[in-house]
């Protein structure tokens, strides 16, 4: 590690394996900007759904990455977000966390034009540094001299009962079995694909969150800082 605190951090891993908890909790600690680089994925994927465009055509969805206005603000309402997500002025903090876009977004991140456009405005902020960035490849792709590589990983079933738990607190119905099933479905694309799958880079901490508390991973990434 060549700063202390690191000021570049990376935090990658599967859905739900506990990254933006943790990665928001370690931000506000330090006083470092948090960027959840899967907003722009969903974002662009919602776009692509908003506008009915076809999901299978590559040139069109990555022309509209290159172009898309996203937009992420400070919260503006009280419901739980972290920040707001607008794009053309429009309130979509909560659209792009929709089943629909969730079922579409690994196709449409796996286009390589789409990786590009979205990862270079992502390197662009990170290297400013005082940065979490979470995502699936930013210790390998995005900021690969990163000062601290973080992978936090669980079981799928365990992922899926998190997920579950947050969507029923947020007062919406679930479906246990399918959460788990689609979870294992998008984590197949998104380790398979071709450009920057999701994996550890070699110089990552591997954390298995599987029998820990959301604090006692906060508390370990926190000593790996300090
Ligand atoms: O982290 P989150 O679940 O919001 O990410 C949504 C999707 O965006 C992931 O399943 C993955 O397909 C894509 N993604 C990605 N690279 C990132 C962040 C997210 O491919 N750095």
């Amino acid at each position: 590690m060549t700063n202390h605190p690191p000021s570049i951090i990376a935090l990658d891993g599967p859905a739900a394996s506990g990254k933006t908890t943790v990665g928001r909790r370690l931000a506000e600690k330090l006083g470092y900007l948090f960027f959840d680089t899967g907003i722009m994925y969903r974002a662009v994927t919602w776009i692509a759904l908003d506008h009915d465009m076809d999901m299978q055509n590559e040139e069109l969805i990555t022309q509209m990455a290159q172009s898309a206005q996203i937009d992420i603000r400070p919260p503006s309402q009280n419901d739980g977000r972290p920040c707001d997500v607008l794009i053309g002025g429009k309130d979509v903090t909560w659209d792009i966390r929709s089943g629909e876009v969730e079922s579409k977004v690994s196709a449409i991140s796996a286009y390589p034009g789409v990786r590009k456009a979205l990862s270079e405005q992502q390197r662009r902020i990170g290297m400013r540094g005082k940065v979490v960035m979470v995502g699936r490849d930013i210790g390998t792709v995005v900021l690969p001299e990163a000062d601290l590589k973080v992978y936090l990983d669980a079981s799928a079933e365990e992922r899926a009962r998190r997920r579950y738990d947050e969507i029923v607190e947020r007062g919406e119905h679930a479906d246990l079995d399918d959460l788990l099933k689609k979870m294992i479905e998008r984590d197949r694309i998104d380790s398979t694909r071709a450009v920057a799958p999701l994996r550890p880079a070699g110089d990552a901490v591997i954390i298995n969150t599987d029998e820990l508390s959301e604090d006692q991973v906060y508390t370990r990434v926190l000593e790996m800082c300090e």
